[in-house]
């Protein structure tokens, strides 16, 4: 299970997906939390997702209630900021079990482009230390855009060396969600990145590294094919009001923006070819 607490971030990253949610709640509140939690009947995982859900106030409160609910496996998804050592201990002791992480760059100017300095190079590596030393299970995630694709092969060896992270998801550019207001920022073009992407690929396999790649069209994986999920099916990536999105009226801005050829979805999509 899925569930987003908080309608707000500490953050405002070029990539982000979420930025029309902002006007809503801030903090969703904790009874309708424990309705839907209580309501839900796979007590497999639970991951607290979506922008930063260290920002809600009784988070630990809403972790108790998972656990008291029976749910095996206790996740959040955050960029780090909020958290020390003490609350992350607090909330290892309330039944976090998995941490995932939004990793941009260990290059300092990228990191600051994406982020808009909102929290700060030298804070989010301490965050990231303290992480790696805390035994839970732990993932990176990874959007791959046109500003880091260039170092993520060596920053996934440096995480891989240095902070021993093992297990990652990489997201592709998302073509089709929304004009993006710094596309010429996220847009990369597969051929001109080739020697690139060949090295991610390299050194996931050398490494033998737990990987996840989500978005990317075929072409992305050149012959490396087997870390294309061919079972997981292109609609099962992306969210039902995405798929509520495909069923364009009107051309889409995406296809006039000629943004097709790296569309991961474009087999699916009936403008594509038109
Ligand atoms: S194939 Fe082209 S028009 Fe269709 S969703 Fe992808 S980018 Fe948009």
């Amino acid at each position: 299970m899925d569930i987003r607490i908080v309608n707000t971030c500490n953050n405002d990253c070029l990539y982000c997906l979420e930025s029309s949610l902002r006007n809503k709640d801030k903090f969703i509140s904790k009874d309708s939390l424990f309705t839907a939690i209580s309501k839900e009947e796979d007590k497999s995982n639970i991951t607290f997702f979506w922008w930063n859900p260290l920002l809600h106030p009784e988070l630990k409160e809403i972790m108790y209630h998972s656990y008291k609910e029976w749910f095996c496996w206790i996740g959040l998804l955050s960029n780090t900021q909020g958290i020390s050592k003490k609350y992350l201990w607090e909330l290892i002791t309330e039944w976090l079990s998995t941490f995932w992480i939004y990793f941009n760059s260990f290059d300092k100017k990228n990191h600051e482009i994406i982020n808009w300095w909102w929290i700060s190079y030298e804070d989010y590596l301490h965050n990231l230390k303290l992480l790696a030393v805390s035994w839970i299970n732990l993932k990176i995630i990874i959007h791959i855009n046109d500003l880091n694709i260039n170092t993520v092969a060596r920053d996934v060896l440096i995480l891989r060396e240095k902070y021993w992270f093992t297990n990652f998801d990489f997201i592709n550019y998302f073509p089709f969600d929304k004009p993006y207001l710094n596309k010429d920022l996220l847009e990369y073009n597969i051929q001109d990145n080739a020697k690139q992407i060949e090295l991610i690929f390299k050194v996931v396999k050398k490494f033998s590294l737990k990987v996840n790649f989500m978005k990317f069209s075929k072409d992305f994986f050149s012959y490396f094919t087997e870390y294309y999920n061919y079972e997981r099916g292109v609609l099962n990536q992306i969210w039902e009001e995405d798929i509520q999105r495909l069923n364009w009226k009107w051309t889409p801005f995406c296809y006039e923006e000629k943004r097709c050829e790296q569309c991961f979805i474009k087999d699916n999509c009936r403008y594509y070819g038109i």
